[in-house]
């Protein structure tokens, strides 16, 4: 099937209780471990693209290796730019295909951001493209895009209704916790549980539901949501890596964000400590290698688990591409 806009993804997601996984995309192997796993599980699945990844893969590489995806695999798919930084990327992705961008205004205050939102909305409605935008700051690392702890700042709910009926956005992303990178907390913020593994503080599951009430029906979006699974960190540090104190986002609270008004949840710092635990394994195992096909093909392997994990015990969206694409096509 043609690709999808996430409209139906989000509907069907609200109405049962889980997300949609969006999953940061930019070469080959990563394409092909996360639809794989997608088509397995029969899960709906949103690709997503960064400028960054715009930039490294390029667009035309991008768009075959999602195209070609679509044409092994029978799910439905989105293709989504994650964090348009400005009007004319949300354009140029907008003309090249992608069914979905965010613009992210969420460094301009309010109505700057209200205002450029708008624009990339009315732009994107027109070619039947759906919008997510961002209100509040995340802290963290995003691509080129540094947010220090102290200027991050979480929604405020009384700015929610306003903002999405003045923008017309399709989705929303906010912040209650959640943050960028493999190093979302520093080690003095958390507590350590029983095997030594930082906790972070727990999400404002209070900011949410206030949010919901202003909104209801209205899909959220998580940014900066990777639980930084342990098991990765520890392979990679086990073969000659250096990540001490990776901190990520418990699992059993995206489960629980899941359920809610959160119809969409990002990942990329775990592909990226999948993929880079079975390269260092991999290498560390078999010194003489040197044939890319080998090494790479055991980060992929891990991709595609992850991405298993991740559709059945946290985003709940295992077996639902059936009920997705029956929408779209009854929406045709
Ligand atoms: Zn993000």
């Amino acid at each position: 099937m043609p690709l999808v806009g996430t409209k139906e993804m989000f509907k069907k997601a609200y109405e049962g209780g889980y997300a949609i996984g969006a999953f940061n995309v930019n070469n080959m192997e990563i394409v092909q471990g996360i639809t794989e796993a997608a088509a397995e599980l029969n899960s709906p699945v949103i690709l997503q693209a960064s400028a960054g990844a715009r930039k490294y893969a390029k667009g035309p590489y991008l768009r075959h290796l999602v195209e070609a995806a679509l044409e092994v695999n029978d799910i439905p798919i989105a293709l989504h730019l994650d964090h348009g930084p400005d009007f004319e990327t949300c354009k140029a992705c907008i003309d090249d295909g992608f069914t979905s961008v965010m613009y992210d205004g969420s460094k301009y205050e309010f109505k700057e951001n209200i205002k450029r939102t708008k624009e990339v909305v009315a732009y994107a409605h027109e070619h039947g493209v759906v919008v997510e935008a961002e209100l509040g700051k995340l802290a963290g690392i995003e691509d080129d895009v540094k947010v220090a702890a102290h200027d991050a700042a979480y929604t405020q709910p009384e700015e929610v209704e306003e903002f999405v009926s003045e923008t017309g956005v399709d989705s929303l992303a906010i912040a209650i916790g959640t943050s960028h990178g493999a190093f979302k907390f520093k080690p003095e913020q958390c507590t350590r549980n029983a095997d030594g593994v930082l906790v972070p503080p727990e999400l404002r599951f209070d900011i949410l539901a206030e949010i919901e009430k202003k909104i209801p029906e209205f899909p959220i979006v998580l940014h900066g949501a990777s639980s930084v699974i342990p098991k990765y960190v520890k392979i990679i540090n086990a073969n000659g890596g250096k990540l001490d104190d990776a901190v990520g986002i418990p699992e059993d609270q995206l489960r629980r964000a899941a359920k809610s008004a959160v119809c969409k949840i990002n990942i990329d710092s775990d592909l990226r400590l999948a993929m880079t635990a079975g390269i260092r394994e991999h290498f560390m195992a078999h010194p003489e290698h040197f044939d890319p096909r080998q090494y790479i093909a055991d980060g992929r392997t891990y991709i595609k688990e992850l991405v298993e994990h991740k559709i059945k015990d946290v985003l709940g969206s295992d077996g639902r591409a059936d009920e997705i694409v029956a929408l779209v096509n009854a929406n045709k």
